[in-house]
């Protein structure tokens, strides 16, 4: 038997002999210690039973830093069972434990004189418990762990040496529920040295990871059991949406499997483990985003950790532009804005602008608004207009603009848009242009309603076109029967709204359409109204209407008539037109105003020539029957006098109101006689009036009647805004197209052709003498018999006495006073030299005597 003192010595020698070949021991980090008798220098007291058994011994290790071990060594005895069980370890939050055993073993065969009982294996157990039990020791309350056998023994050297070798063992006990535990170590017959016994368990240790920090976190209690924990995002990050950080702690205490991330938030970047504000002059703004960027063009910040950057002065940053791109402005105004009219349509183009803002997304906006022809009074143009493509939003250069009302002007703005002009409080750049339109056919005649269905006869009634683009003189209604293969349609002219259509087949379907015209020629038909006649009463009772002998001998004798009067009535037309104004009593007494006043005129068959004549009212004895026949005596007190707007020959001329009854009140012009007139004045004043009021055309002033029976003594003219023509022109010089003037000039044409087919000579044609309404229609006005010897400041006396207005009066009739229609059109042809040149003076600053010497050929040099 090996003495216990010598046992002692040797392992003593062994442990340094293992401590100093080993360099130390070292210690995993990351492991919770529970239990180390290395650490322990004191006196570790576990309890050893039998007490001749295991045995505590202090040595040193390779520092000399004392060590507590314990050994025992039976081996010549047989049975042996000696316990060794350390004191109660606590085992925290622990669940896997793990204990490392570090022992040395001597060999059995090396033991001199060691028979059958030498061993060399020893037991390793445990016991679970809540707290501490007392120092009494019961082998059946304890669980085997496992049995420890060494992997290396020591023995005795080939050479006689002696090798010692230390074993290390690790031994896990799985799952501890109680709040500690004892170790017991049971030897059997062994020569041990227990040189250390350490209890652990493991953890994973505090980390960051993906900007995530995980706490310590302690290993799962059964082997390759992972611990899912949540990571907290470091300051200034956020979760990567959906995608939470996560980790797992292994058993072995190691971090696995990282899922999900942070992201340092807006306005942070990323430095190392934690995120950092970004910079001045940058931002970052999401947190997708991984680098802080510098700010863009047109845009700062002058503070850290900003997500954008504002923009400078003037410079914006519409709703949709990410933080990303450079601020912008609204544009320049477009370039090169033109135009082009065509009667009631105007096209505009124009260039893009100059400056597009530093955008892309520019678009165009027109703006429209209607003037009168003062310019400050201006309204936007309502819906009625219409845009093509459209108002706003327009990407092209051009927009055409449709149904604007003839004769108008309207001022256009074309602005160009960006993304960010609504946000911009600076003034609106933008292309304007002034335009005036040209005339136009009225629009379509709607709401045909049928007043009356008979036998023969329809009567209809409809309303006035919506625009009717000036003012309409007649109506015509077209119809032809539904059935009839070719279509032949006949007309019907109406100057009311309203019209009897005669003549038809009973029982039978017409179609129906009407259309208006004007100065400016028809407008489009309406759309188709069918109407049936009535059927017939009775097949007995035949009418005279409907008796065919009786219809042809009606058709032949009214043709007759009628052949007879157009014959008639050329040879007169024609003696007027070269003879100038006949006064015929003959004409006097056979014109009838009453007879002119039927509403329609059947076309399909005849067209009645114009067979109305001008009647001089010299002619009348009694000038006051005269103005009774041809003007309507008007009540004083339908007249509103509102403001005087000129001076006339007799008096001043107003503007007012007229208001008949049971009619809508219409602007007018009144001229009035001045008090203390002579009888001869009064007659010359009426004369006008009974002139005038044998016209009806549109392009001819029109009478709405005198007031002869009360005091002032009135003429009462429609009214027309713009005045006379040479000044109007003058006024807005250059502002019309051409196409503008010669609508005007074929206005008065139209106007002067009409007065010539009546036998009326003017004398005093000139722009002066034409007025302008605020449709720009012109009308010939002035009529007077004295009017171009008194009246006229043109007007000079010449050699063969009378006053004339040399620059305007024809070669003729300044030498010879014979003025005819052929005059009026020499007068014209100045005129229209006056309305292209903007109302300069003909001849400009020749003198009159002058003018009247040059020969026609000479005064034809004076162009434009
Ligand atoms: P008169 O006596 O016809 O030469 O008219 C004198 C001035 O009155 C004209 O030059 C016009 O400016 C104005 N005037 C005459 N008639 C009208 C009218 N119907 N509407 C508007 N202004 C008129």
């Amino acid at each position: 038997m090996l003495s216990r003192s010598k046992a002692r010595a040797w392992i003593t020698f062994c442990l340094h002999v293992w401590w100093c070949a080993r360099g130390g021991g070292a210690q995993n980090a990351k492991d919770v210690i529970l239990l180390d008798s290395k650490a322990q220098q004191t006196e570790l007291e576990w309890i050893s039973y039998p007490p001749n058994g295991w045995e505590e011994i202090s040595g040193l290790d390779e520092n000399y830093t004392p060590i507590r071990t314990y050994q025992v060594c039976q081996v010549m005895e047989p049975n042996q069972n000696n316990w060794l069980r350390t004191n109660w370890i606590e085992k925290g939050d622990a669940r896997r434990i793990f204990v490392e055993l570090k022992f040395t073993l001597r060999d059995c065969n090396s033991l001199p004189g060691v028979v059958g009982a030498c061993k060399e294996t020893f037991n390793l157990y445990y016991q679970e418990t809540d707290s501490e039990m007392g120092r009494g020791l019961r082998e059946d309350q304890y669980v085997k762990i496992d049995t420890i056998a060494a992997d290396e023994s020591f023995t005795q050297g080939d050479l006689g040496e002696r090798k010692m070798k230390l074993n290390t063992e690790v031994r896990v006990i799985d799952s501890v529920t109680r709040r500690g535990f004892y170790l017991a170590f049971q030897d059997v017959g062994a020569c041990i040295a227990l040189v250390s016994v350490k209890v652990y368990y493991k953890r994973c240790w505090s980390i960051i990871e993906n900007l995530a920090t995980f706490p310590d976190t302690t290993t799962g209690s059964e082997f390759s059991s992972l611990v899912e924990v949540e990571g907290m995002c470091v300051s200034d990050a956020e979760e990567e949406a959906d995608n939470s950080p996560k980790m797992h702690c292994s058993t072995d205490g190691e971090w696995l499997v990282p899922i999900g991330k942070c992201i340092c938030k807006a306005g942070f970047h990323q430095k190392g483990d934690a995120c950092e504000p970004c910079g001045r002059g940058f931002y970052k703004s999401s947190s997708q985003d991984l680098q802080c960027s510098r700010c863009p063009a047109h845009s700062f910040t002058d503070r850290e950790g900003s997500w954008r950057c504002d923009c400078e002065d003037g410079y914006y940053r519409a709703l949709s532009d990410p933080p990303s791109v450079a601020c912008t402005r609204p544009p320049s105004a477009p370039q090169n804005l033109v135009y082009n009219t065509n009667q009631t349509t105007v096209n505009l183009e124009w260039s893009p602008p100059a400056d597009t803002g530093g955008r892309n997304d520019v678009t165009y906006r027109v703006g429209c608004r209607r003037c009168s022809w003062e310019p400050e009074e201006c309204v936007p143009c309502g819906p009625t207009v219409g845009f093509s493509p459209a108002q706003a939003g327009l990407v092209d250069t051009y927009v055409n603009i449709v149904d604007l009302l003839a004769h108008a002007n309207y001022t256009f703005e074309v602005e160009a848009v960006n993304g960010v002009s609504d946000l911009s409080r600076t003034q609106r750049l933008f292309a304007a242009v002034s335009i005036a339109t040209g005339q136009a056919a009225p629009s379509q005649v709607s709401e045909v309603i049928k007043e009356k269905v008979q036998q023969r006869s329809v009567q209809l009634s409809w309303q006035e076109p919506q625009q009717p683009n000036g003012v309409i003189t007649e109506y015509e209604i077209k119809y032809y029967e539904k059935d009839q293969k070719d279509r032949i349609y006949s007309t019907v002219r109406s100057k009311s709204t309203s019209a009897t259509v005669n003549n038809l087949k009973p029982s039978t379907a017409y179609i129906f359409q009407i259309r208006a015209f004007t100065e400016a020629g028809f407008g489009t038909f309406g759309p188709r109204l069918e109407i049936t006649t009535k059927e017939e009463a009775t097949a007995a009772i035949v009418s005279s209407e409907q008796n065919p002998v009786i219809i042809i001998a009606v058709v032949a004798v009214a043709g007759t008539i009628i052949l007879v009067f157009m014959v008639f009535g050329f040879i007169i037309g024609r003696r007027y037109a070269l003879a100038g104004p006949i006064d015929s009593p003959l004409l006097h007494c056979g014109y009838s105003k009453a007879d002119q006043e039927g509403d329609e005129e059947l076309y399909f068959q005849f067209k009645f020539p114009g067979t109305k004549t001008y009647i001089d009212p010299e002619t009348y004895e009694d000038p006051n029957r005269a103005v009774h026949q041809f003007a309507k005596e008007l009540d004083a007190s339908c007249i509103k006098i509102e403001r005087v707007i000129g001076a006339g020959e007799f008096g001043e001329v107003c503007s007012g109101r007229l208001k008949l009854p049971g009619k809508r009140d219409v602007s007018v012009a009144i001229k009035t006689l001045k008090v203390g007139y002579t009888e001869k004045q009064r007659r010359d004043f009426l004369c006008e009036a009974s002139i005038m009021g044998q016209f009806d055309h549109p392009n001819v002033v029109h009478l709405e009647g005198v007031v002869t029976r009360g005091k002032p003594v009135m003429i009462v003219i429609e009214y027309m805004e713009n005045g006379s023509l040479d000044a109007f022109l003058r006024k807005h010089d250059g502002q019309f197209t051409v196409i503008q003037l010669v609508g005007m000039l074929r206005g008065i044409a139209a106007g002067m052709r009409y007065l010539a087919d009546m036998g009326y000579v003017h004398r005093d044609l000139a722009a002066r003498n034409i007025l302008v309404n605020s449709n720009l229609v012109c009308k010939v006005s002035d009529f007077g018999l004295s009017r171009v010897m008194e009246d006229d400041p043109e007007a000079v006396y010449t050699t063969t006495g009378g006053k004339i207005p040399v620059r305007w009066t024809a070669p003729e009739a300044i030498q010879y006073r014979k003025f005819t229609s052929a005059s009026d059109v020499w007068s014209y042809g100045i005129v229209m030299w006056e309305v292209m040149s903007y109302g300069e003076r003909p001849y400009w600053d020749m003198s009159n005597q002058d003018v009247s010497d040059a020969s026609p050929s000479e005064r034809s040099e004076f162009t434009l």
